[in-house]
């Protein structure tokens, strides 16, 4: 999708034709208010409520940057980090109801190794089949990009999102998740 066609109205067919899938998101379309992480209104709600999944990319860059072994923030059994069978087989530690990096300041404190999905959150792209809707991989032929956005969270209290900042909020959806890059491009957290 180029920068100046914005098709609102191909992005809420796809939706409508996948919503049920995806019962604690809505869309994101230009026009509707942009995100601004404010913890402290919701008590960093979302550190506290989701468990977050970590693959081994992910295990590796929060070990480089906080110098934390895996055993230290993976959720554990016996010393060693649980491994579940999927593609992210580890779990953040949580400690006391919330994820065990959580500083009492509302921040994270090893921001810079955050996983994947704390970098997305509280957006998560669903790409579809332009024609027939259904999923498919990142950057397939046909392939366009659901913006969504987790229906708890209470930051989505910005100035209305323009056409360009909602192709940017895609681009760095895309970036995020290929890893090409580490940081997020919307506001970060204010405590
Ligand atoms: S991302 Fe949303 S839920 Fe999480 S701390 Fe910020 S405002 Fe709260
Ligand atoms: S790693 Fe940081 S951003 Fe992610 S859940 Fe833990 S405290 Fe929150």
């Amino acid at each position: 999708m180029d920068r100046d066609s914005v098709d609102s109205g191909v992005l809420r067919r796809l939706w409508r034709a996948v919503a049920s899938r995806y019962s604690s998101y809505d869309l994101v379309l230009p026009g509707e208010n942009s995100f601004i992480c404010r913890a402290a209104t919701c008590n960093a709600w979302c550190c506290r409520a989701l468990s977050v999944p970590v693959g081994d990319a992910d295990a590796e860059r929060m070990q480089r940057a906080s110098g934390l072994p895996p055993a230290q923030f993976l959720e554990c059994e016996n010393g060693e980090p649980i491994a579940l069978p999927l593609a992210e087989p580890y779990l953040l530690a949580r400690r006391e109801g919330a994820c065990s990096l959580l500083g009492k300041d509302l921040l994270c404190s090893r921001y810079e190794g955050r996983p994947v999905a704390c970098r997305l959150y509280p957006y998560q792209p669903a790409w579809l089949d332009v024609e027939t809707g259904r999923p498919v991989s990142r950057g397939a032929v046909g392939a366009i990009a659901l913006v969504l956005r987790h229906r708890e969270c209470p930051g989505f209290t910005g100035p209305p999102l323009g056409e360009e900042e909602w192709v940017e909020l895609v681009a760095s959806l895309q970036r995020l998740q290929s890893g090409e890059s580490q940081g997020s491009d919307w506001p970060e957290r204010q405590a």
